[in-house]
């Protein structure tokens, strides 16, 4: 139809440069609200996605876009961030203009889902990238050519590769998407290199508005992503760092298996996310659900590549539940029902933590986070920083590296304790979860009565050994009738009165501390004495057979001076209200129901070749499970259903329901 753009393009609609639209832009924490937005904006949202309303600084996002005013969002993960660039395009054609929109995405995979779930919209989106073979690359070529193309999909390599962006230029360009912008920052914790090109991005497109989307929360990569692609009085749109659909657990580890096996037993079926620290404890971990009847899988950078494309492949099908990873599981797992993300082992910053966590509930349904944690994690990460950081140090001397070199590694591994302590406060404290991972990142926490009704500490979990106080005082005792000499596992033996071939040898039987914990499990005992550790009522030495020491502090406890609190690991869960799982609005989940409309949808996905939460979201077939609509009219109203869908999925879903 379209071949080139009209000599008018620069002055289509939307195109207002810098900061020309501003004034009808709500700026950043404003109220959610489609009051700026045309209502024909919100007539396409309803008709693409089926939904009724906007999240929170998607209008005032969506609204930037339309006017082409540079713009950088900050939404958590699951905040909504593709609708923001995926809307304006279609309000621009709707306007007349007939240039494209484009998006910079990091990984294939992520652009694959992308389209797939676009197209099945009846959206008009493509994407250009090396996984596709030339014959089709060249028909997308040819449809953006004919302008039916709206949005299209491409990396960073790929834009700035000569010819390229001329091809482009020549299409005419309305604005360009850069998802994941965080990846442009060094200081991000997705550095790309192909990223930093982007920062050519400006000249090689000077008329062209530029919207940057992450959820980082850190002010520098912020900055650092408006500098590099020097955006031009960008909108910037900071959203909460809250989740409140997630459910966060933070727990002592005593028995991390047997703990695990229990949080996986309130998800049976559900996708799950287990994190560990190291390759191998991926793998053992993996063997040991699959012989607990999981199907479970384990996923980590030493894998062949093929294998690990196996593993994501698997999960985003739904064929598999449970991938016990290290921390290379992250981005590019679009599946946005996964229920719950276990760390093992406690991640070395907040950061970290909210990343990792982040890829629960996607799909604002109700999720689980837990952390069980240890203060042997401190230790590994505190030798892991500084065997790294000795290396660093080696390598610098040798090549001869100034002072300033040195001094700025000396910088970023006491950024690294610092952002260690963060994480070792946050797992101790007895706060709100929710509050504290907000207040972390520098937000305001508005509290609310009764608590935030989801995290362990506010549902009233948490839980202290009964007499911490006099347990402390007899593992202090413990340790300093043996001699502070040893570890924490001996000195635990001898506490609870074991009878091994070591206390016997070293004749700490005869001791009066021996057996004073008699009866006591002995992973809890250890478990109390890095709580010590924490506290600062012990120490523990460096060198290669470290051994816990008291502290002055830790004296004045034994003299029965100081209350010492110390968590009890929890037993059963403080039961919450009716999960979302159960209840939808009015509407009691017929459970039965949403299996079966699950399975339906794994099956029309294999069909299809596509991932399922592209046919429809968690929250969507639980909706339909709940509301259990009998027409067309009423399946249209559900969340999530568009006109697209309601055409091409309706009757077979209505006849799922209706049979059921
Ligand atoms: P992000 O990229 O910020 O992590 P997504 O754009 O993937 O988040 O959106 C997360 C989920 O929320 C998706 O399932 C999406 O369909 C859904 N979603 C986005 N905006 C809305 C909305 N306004 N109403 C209902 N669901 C929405
Ligand atoms: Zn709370």
């Amino acid at each position: 139809m379209r071949m080139d753009p009209p000599a008018s393009a620069q002055d289509a609609p939307g195109i207002a440069l810098a900061g020309g639209a501003a004034g009808t832009i709500a700026v950043a924490g404003a109220a959610a609200g489609a009051g700026a937005l045309d209502p024909l904006v919100m007539e396409d949202v309803r008709r693409v996605w089926g939904f009724d309303c906007l999240r929170p600084l998607q209008a005032e996002a969506i609204a930037a876009g339309i006017a082409g005013r540079d713009s950088l969002v900050v939404l958590p993960t699951g905040g909504g961030k593709s609708l923001c660039y995926q809307v304006p395009p279609l309000a621009a054609a709707r306007m007349g203009d007939v240039r494209i929109d484009v998006c910079v995405s990091p990984l294939i995979a992520l652009m694959k889902d992308q389209v797939d779930g676009l197209r099945t919209n009846g959206y008009p989106a493509a994407a250009l990238h090396s996984g596709m073979g030339a014959d089709e690359r060249d028909a997308v070529r040819r449809a953006v050519r004919a302008g039916e193309v709206r949005l299209l999909f491409v990396s960073p390599e790929r834009l700035l590769a000569p010819g390229f962006d001329a091809w482009l230029g020549s299409i005419g360009v309305r604005a360009i998407a850069i998802d994941e912008a965080h990846c442009v920052s060094q200081w991000g914790h997705d550095f790309r290199p192909e990223y930093r090109q982007l920062a050519r991005l400006r000249a090689a497109f000077p008329r062209v508005s530029i919207h940057a989307c992450t959820a980082t929360a850190t002010p520098r990569v912020r900055q650092d992503i408006v500098a590099q692609l020097e955006l031009r009085d960008p909108l910037v749109l900071v959203g909460s760092f809250d989740r409140p659909n997630l459910v966060y657990r933070v727990e002592p580890r005593v028995d991390g298996r047997r703990q695990l096996l229990e949080v996986l037993s309130r998800h049976r079926g559900d996708a799950v996310i287990v994190y560990c620290l190291s390759r191998k404890d991926t793998e053992g971990l993996a063997e040991f659900l699959r012989k607990d009847g999981f199907q479970a899988a384990c996923y980590h950078a030493g894998l062949a590549p093929e294998e690990r494309h196996r593993v994501q492949e698997a999960f985003a099908e739904e064929r598999l539940d449970v991938v016990v990873a290290t921390v290379a599981f992250g981005m590019g797992i679009d599946r946005s029902n996964v229920r719950a993300v276990v760390h093992m082992t406690m991640p070395k910053s907040v950061e970290h933590y909210q990343q990792e966590t982040g890829r629960a509930g996607r799909d604002g349904l109700e999720s689980e986070c837990v952390l069980f944690h240890s203060y042997a994690d401190v230790v590994k990460w505190q030798s892991i920083s500084e065997s790294s950081g000795a290396e660093a140090r080696d390598r610098l001397e040798a090549s001869g590296a100034d002072g300033d070199a040195i001094a700025s590694l000396d910088d970023s591994l006491a950024q690294g304790r610092a952002h260690l302590d963060a994480m070792q406060r946050m797992a101790g404290s007895a706060v709100c979860r929710h509050r504290w991972i907000v207040e972390h990142f520098g937000q305001a926490w508005t509290p609310r009565e009764g608590g935030c009704g989801a995290c362990d500490v506010c549902l009233g979990e948490v839980r202290m050994l009964p007499d911490s106080t006099t347990v402390a005082r007899k593992l202090l005792s413990a340790v300093v009738r043996t001699g502070q000499r040893y570890g924490a596992a001996y000195v635990a033996d001898v506490a609870r009165g074991a009878e091994t071939e070591e206390v016997a040898r070293r004749g700490h039987a005869s001791l009066p501390t021996y057996g004073a914990l008699r009866g006591e499990d002995r992973n809890v005992l250890v478990n109390c004495m890095f709580q010590l550790v924490e506290h600062g009522l012990l120490e523990r030495t460096d060198g290669e057979h470290p051994v816990l020491v008291i502290t002055p502090e830790g004296l004045r406890s034994l003299r029965g001076e100081v209350e010492v609190p110390l968590r009890a690991p929890p037993r059963g869960r403080g039961r919450r209200h009716a999960t979302a799982r159960e209840v939808h609005g009015a509407h009691e989940v017929d459970t039965a129901l949403f299996e079966r409309l699950r399975a339906l949808r794994r099956e029309l996905a294999s069909q299809r070749g596509v991932p399922p939460y592209v046919i429809f979201s968690d929250a969507t077939l639980l909706e339909m499970a709940a509301r259990k609509p009998s027409t067309l009219e009423e399946l249209a109203s559900v969340k999530g259903v568009g006109e697209r869908k309601l055409a091409d999925l309706g009757e077979t879903f209505l006849a799922a329901i209706t049979t059921g």
